[in-house]
């Protein structure tokens, strides 16, 4: 125990350094992928649930579920391993009754792939959708000017004096870039 702990902690570091985020959670069960396979799940059940739908519900064993892919024979290898968590799923007191809710309940329940429990993986991709992502929208350097002031530039300028000249040239830096607004830019 004691040293699986250690070998987690002395990954994490390279990997935050690389991507900048640190990657939550045991590798295969981290949240943004479950959220991804959620997500990727409710598109490809709303893509199939017409095909499959009726035949998934009606099925009373693992080998009907499995079965009910056959309308949807591409699918099959990815969900026939999960048959007995599909109807774990089905039976579950908090199971919708309406078919949008159903398929969508059953692909956030599905996220997890059955290394977690079906209720956490619902809770994960729920959890995950609300998690707000951050832009840097603006991007400033460094300056030392003439006037004394040494610190971040303003838009490209010299917050104190308001020069832009730089001797010699440095590469820069479309002031007005910086002035629209980030939508415009097209950060969201
Ligand atoms: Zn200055």
């Amino acid at each position: 125990m004691a040293k699986r702990k250690k070998a987690r902690k002395t990954r994490k570091k390279p990997l935050d350094m690389v991507l900048g985020k640190r990657p939550r959670g045991r590798p295969g069960v981290r949240p943004s992928e479950i959220r991804g396979r959620g997500d990727h799940y409710r598109r490809l059940f709303k893509e199939i649930w017409k095909d499959v739908g009726e035949a998934l519900l009606k099925a009373r064993t693992e080998e009907e579920v499995s079965r009910a892919f056959d309308a949807s024979p591409s699918y099959k290898a990815e969900f026939a391993p999960v048959a007995s968590l599909i109807q774990k799923v089905f039976r579950g007191p908090k199971f919708p009754k309406r078919p949008e809710p159903q398929r969508n309940f059953l692909a956030d329940s599905l996220a997890g792939r059955g290394l977690i429990s079906p209720r956490r993986s619902r809770d994960i991709c729920e959890r995950e959708r609300k998690t707000k992502v951050h832009y840097i929208i603006r991007q400033d350097y460094y300056i030392e000017c003439t006037c004394r002031y040494k610190g971040p530039a303003l838009y490209g300028q010299c917050p104190k004096c308001g020069t832009d000249r730089a001797y010699p040239p440095i590469p820069v830096l479309n002031r007005e870039f910086y002035k629209t607004s980030p939508s415009k830019r097209g950060a969201t």
